[in-house]
């Protein structure tokens, strides 16, 4: 398939598959674990040999997600998780690498933990400030990967994606991107120079809060894309052929829930930025984001449907606020059709430095007019 082809098209095609047998326009899943060898004893399709090595339902969602990325080659994982440890323990004991010092949680509580362990050299630059970045690569002996998230969760920094990979190849480092928050309808990080993109597809990609799964594309075959290859082979961590299927399901309406989610977002944003109640919103679609320049750049036809706004108040009116949310449903997670509110400061542990009046919204597809109405009465004190 090629790009020639518009992303919302790419993805309600899904690789155009009919099937041979039945000439079904819906693969099948597969589920066999192994595959049988002819009496010459060589597999009867090349491919497949073993279903952790391959397997003919994820490869389908590895096309589509790789074309819309305009990527070479994607591999989808058991877990967004899953996708970036795969990255990580491809790299030798010694490395530098260089991450956001504000990002997706997970992530960094992770790396932390796990470069510690494995003696990687970790250093940290704000998001939001290219110059930090420039301070963490200059006189080091060796940097091997720089990591970046944009817009970053929860915070909603924006980094500058063509500028970060100048940086990051001129101290000799492969880029990442983590696209989870954009997805590649709005931001392609490998058309702006990033060497791999990763997602969460739990989240948009799948879009209905009911897969778990993770992914990685890479813009060409470089020597850091063959060990992950080998990485997700050797140590398993692959989707499930069922969960892929409904991926790839998911993807097809990925276009319109994502225009849907994007339009509400705006809509919320220039609401809670009018509200007594709200003491600043974090969105950078907003002319007032100071990132807006940087994300009308790198974006294109939104700026996501992930929005934090601080309360004015303390923890406790934060908490109220949130406690009187009727529709809004109290849950982690994004990227879903329903719109989730999280407290992010009371889930991360007592180390956060995020403020505690902070509410995060994941914006979904229903009625902008319905969600207004109940951020509206949950932020007006009652009395
Ligand atoms: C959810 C998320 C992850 C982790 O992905 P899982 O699928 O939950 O393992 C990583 N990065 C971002 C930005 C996320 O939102």
């Amino acid at each position: 398939m090629t790009r020639t082809l518009a992303p919302a098209t790419i993805a309600a095609k899904a690789d155009h598959y009919v099937d041979e047998i039945s000439g079904g326009i819906i693969p099948p899943v597969n589920t066999s674990t192994t595959f049988a060898r002819d009496t010459a004893n060589q597999p009867m399709n090349a491919a497949h040999v073993y279903a952790r090595d391959n397997n003919p339902t994820f490869v389908q969602a590895e096309r589509v997600l790789a074309t819309l990325e305009n990527g070479e080659q994607a591999l989808l994982f058991a877990s967004g998780m899953a996708a970036i440890a795969a990255v990580f323990y491809t790299l030798d004991s010694g490395a530098h690498v260089v991450l956001p010092d504000s990002m997706y949680w997970g992530v960094f509580s992770w790396t932390r933990q796990y470069c510690a362990r494995t003696s990687i050299t970790v250093s940290y630059y704000s998001p939001q400030d290219v110059d930090s970045l420039r301070d963490a690569l200059r006189g080091r002996e060796r940097t091997d990967l720089v990591w970046v998230e944009t817009p970053a969760n929860p915070m909603m920094h924006i980094t500058d994606i063509r500028l970060a990979a100048e940086l990051s190849h001129a101290a000799g480092a492969v880029l990442v991107v983590d696209n989870t928050v954009s997805t590649p309808l709005l931001t392609r990080p490998l058309e702006l120079g990033a060497d791999i993109v990763m997602h969460s597809a739990s989240k948009s990609l799948n879009g209905h809060s009911d897969v778990m799964a993770g992914a990685l594309v890479t813009r060409g075959d470089h020597p850091h894309w063959q060990r992950i290859v080998s990485e997700r082979h050797d140590a398993g961590a692959i989707i499930s052929p069922f969960d892929a299927s409904q991926l790839l399901r998911g993807m097809r309406t990925l276009a319109l829930r994502v225009e849907r989610a994007c339009e509400n977002t705006a809509r919320i944003a220039e609401f809670l930025q009018q509200h007594d109640g709200v003491e600043v919103v974090m969105y950078p679609g907003l002319t007032s984001h100071p990132g807006h320049d940087i994300a009308r750049r790198q974006m294109s036809g939104g700026y996501g449907s992930l929005l934090s706004f601080q309360v004015r108040g303390d923890k406790a009116a934060t908490l109220a606020v949130l406690g009187r949310l009727q529709l809004i449903i109290r849950a982690t997670s994004l990227g879903g059709v329903e719109t989730l509110v999280e407290h992010r400061h009371s889930i991360e542990p007592a180390e956060t430095r995020l403020p505690e009046n902070l509410l995060r919204l994941a914006v979904g597809i229903e009625d902008v007019n319905d969600l207004i109405r109940d951020l509206d009465q949950a932020l007006v004190q009652p009395g």
